[in-house]
């Protein structure tokens, strides 16, 4: 072999070895494990396949009274529609932390104002609100108005729907965890997506939603009903379900 077809076969030799060697970190920094489960995504407003459905706009059957009688609501085309002083409703099931669909619609004819204007609310655990209300154009302390932590955090911004029209919730919730002695050492945290808008970005609740006086957390257990409130107005629900984190 001549000089040069030594060093040719040397240098070809060299860079194989070299890129097999790149591949090989390549490698070390791949992970195997675990291969997530297949899910198969809703079509338009379907849940996706590994779901929990609430509500399919059937009936009530995943949900009742806060005293365990069955839940009064009526249910028409579709939707769940609050009557006024039967009182929240909660599901059956509890759950931790999950991430929730849920569509909602404030009355069509404009009645009240502020608080008083298509009011109701998601609870999560019972404890924790994100407020449901008509804000469309309808001022209200703000830490108060539609897709707020109920007194604790106020949306980044205002993507409510004109009332009468179907508005969507999309959110995460992860569970407060206690100590045993009953110290929170992981409070909850809420992200909520408005009608595709962000509007709670991975926030802290600082405790138990309370109308008067500061929010505190008192120890519970981990997992616990869902609940939707009767504030006394005709708020209309509908394709609720939750996925369990
Ligand atoms: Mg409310």
């Amino acid at each position: 072999m001549k000089k040069k077809t030594v060093l040719l076969t040397a240098i070809l030799l060299l860079i194989a070895i070299t890129m097999e060697a790149q591949e090989g970190r390549d490698r070390v920094t791949e992970v195997q494990e675990p291969v997530p489960p297949v899910v198969t995504p809703g079509v338009g407003t379907a849940p996706p396949s590994d779901a929990i459905v609430l509500f399919d706009g059937t009936d009530l059957s995943n949900w009742e009274r806060m005293n365990g009688e069955p839940a009064q609501w009526t249910v028409s085309d579709g939707a769940m529609t609050v009557v006024p002083r039967t009182g929240d409703i909660q599901t059956k099931q509890g759950f931790g932390d999950v991430q929730l669909h849920i569509e909602w619609r404030a009355p069509a004819g404009i009645r009240g104002e502020g608080q008083g204007r298509g009011n109701s609310g998601v609870f999560f655990m019972g404890r924790y609100e994100v407020q449901v209300l008509d804000s469309y154009d309808n001022p209200t302390y703000p830490n108060g108005q539609a897709a707020s932590v109920y007194k604790q955090h106020i949306p980044l911004v205002n993507a409510c729907s004109p009332p009468g029209e179907w508005q969507t919730y999309d959110i995460i919730f992860m569970a407060p965890r206690f100590k045993e002695q009953g110290r929170v050492t992981d409070p909850a945290r809420v992200t909520v997506i408005h009608n595709g808008v962000l509007v709670q970005n991975n926030v802290e609740i600082w405790g138990d939603t309370k109308w008067i006086g500061l929010p505190t957390y008192t120890k519970h257990e981990d997992k616990l009903p869902l609940r939707l409130q009767d504030h006394g107005d005709l708020v209309s629900f509908r394709n609720i379900w939750v996925r369990e984190l």
